[in-house]
């Protein structure tokens, strides 16, 4: 594919910004950001007060590093409009992703929120090579999870035709993109191949397939998925970056010119990275945990927002902005399945709902194909197990993966083993996560 560089009059000026541009306007929407935070949630009040910081303590980008973090906690601890800046009736649309435990974790918008994120995703197709007037086939999925409509209102704000197919169906996917013939497709790469293997399955070509781009994102893929998915659907693989907590899709996104990590868009969200040990800043290009804050967010807003996600800031390339490298692993020990955030604990609690259950369990994580495969191995009690018929036993398991699967939200194999089958370690520390999937480099 011949990558297309953006003609001049595509690009938002501040694309194309000097550093010292950048950087006033990042200073003076911090400022706004934090003086915001304070003043309208509580929360944020808190915190700062306790570290001893004011909004008017920042006078330069780098006096961001006096202020205190925020984690997924806060946003269990106030579920689920407790970090809201702006009164309920303001919030023109609620999002949610995976909490730490069985219950999500809730964020809101307001009309211009939505407005900015529309904006920053119609940037990312257009950083994708997308242009008003393209077809887009999107195969994330719509609901509380901010990958459809995330993507939907992006492609529609560049001026392009949305099919809004959601996810699943690969068959219908498959025929619908052979009879609407789009150039662009969003879903998770995972899921891509799925859609390739049915076209291969079909016996089409890549030359047959009208697709010419295809943008990626909501989990960690590498180099090498990258040119099986170019080279088996033809198009040009693009890496989008984004989680639910900082806005969704479209934080950051790569541009086709170059494919050297995704472009973040340093207007309206400040990144750092940090050791996350020691929660001190490192300097660009250095490895650590990426910490957002929101600059232009009027619902949600989020300060030194710790991700977990492990990776370095890169320098600019084809905009003027900072890019991310590739996601390498987490600090803590989420889990991304099928596109979809997983937490063990959240597991764990469906197994300890059925005292029949011991409490020790591992998951065990494969790739069938292209796709993940769960499988939740748990033991007996001793008691249930002199009780319980085979019959029973079946039954249990089928509950437990119902649960799992209308609580956690995926679909796994469960296993009901006799009392003290999973091998305890020579420590004593449970090993609760097995994961054979085959790294993404
Ligand atoms: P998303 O819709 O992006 O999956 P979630 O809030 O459900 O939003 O999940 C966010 C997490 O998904 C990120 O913190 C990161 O771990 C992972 N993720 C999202 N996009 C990517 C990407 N392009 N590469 C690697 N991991 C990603």
């Amino acid at each position: 594919m011949t990558a297309k560089k953006p003609q001049a009059g595509e690009l938002d000026a501040i694309e194309t910004a000097s550093r010292d541009e950048i950087s006033a306007l990042q200073l003076q929407r911090l400022k706004w950001s934090l003086q915001h935070a304070y003043d309208n949630v509580p929360f944020h009040k808190k915190a700062f007060d306790e570290k001893g910081v004011h909004p008017s303590d920042l006078k330069t980008l780098a006096d961001l590093a006096k202020f205190p973090f925020m984690t997924k906690i806060a946003l269990r601890d106030h579920y689920p409009f407790g970090l809201f800046a702006v009164p309920r009736e303001k919030i023109a649309r609620l999002h949610a992703s995976s909490g730490t435990t069985g219950k999500s974790i809730v964020v809101g918008y307001t009309l211009k929120d939505i407005d900015n994120w529309a904006n920053l995703v119609a940037r990312s197709i257009r950083a994708a090579g997308g242009r008003a007037g393209d077809m887009l086939h999107n195969a994330y999925g719509y609901g509380m999870f901010t990958g459809g409509l995330g993507a939907h209102y992006g492609a529609e704000r560049l001026g392009c035709t949305v099919v809004p197919m959601s996810g699943g169906q690969t068959e219908k996917q498959v025929a619908q993109i052979l009879d609407f013939q789009p150039q662009i497709i969003m879903v998770t790469p995972s899921y891509s191949l799925v859609i390739a293997e049915e076209f291969e399955r079909l016996g089409i070509t890549p030359d047959q397939i009208s697709l010419k781009i295809g943008i990626f994102g909501a989990e960690p893929w590498g180099e090498g998925m990258r040119a099986e998915i170019e080279r088996k659907l033809g198009i040009d693989a693009i890496d989008i970056y984004g989680l639910t907590e900082v806005m969704g899709p479209g934080v950051a996104c790569e541009c086709i010119e170059s494919k050297d990590g995704p472009v973040i868009w340093e207007d309206h969200f400040y990144p750092e990275i940090i050791n996350p040990e020691t929660g001190e800043v490192v300097a660009d290009g250095e490895d650590g945990e990426l910490v957002f804050t929101s600059l232009t967010k009027e619902a949600f807003p989020v300060i030194r927002y710790r991700t977990r996600d492990l990776t370095r800031l890169l320098p600019p390339t084809s905009r003027a902005f900072r890019r991310m490298g590739k996601i390498t692993g987490r600090s803590d020990d989420m889990l991304i399945v099928r596109g979809v955030n997983v937490f063990p604990t959240q597991i764990e609690e469906q197994i300890l709902r059925d005292k029949r259950l011991s409490g020790n369990y591992q998951i065990q994580l494969s790739r069938d194909g292209h796709l993940d495969n769960v499988e939740v191995r748990c033991e007996l009690q001793r008691e249930a197990a002199a009780q319980l018929s085979p019959a029973d036993i079946a039954a249990l398991a089928k509950e437990l993966q119902h649960h799992i699967k209308t609580i956690v939200g995926i679909t796994t194999k469960v296993s009901v083993l006799a009392p003290e089958a999973i091998p305890r370690t020579l420590t004593g520390k449970a090993r609760r996560v097995v994961d054979e999937r085959p790294k993404q480099l």
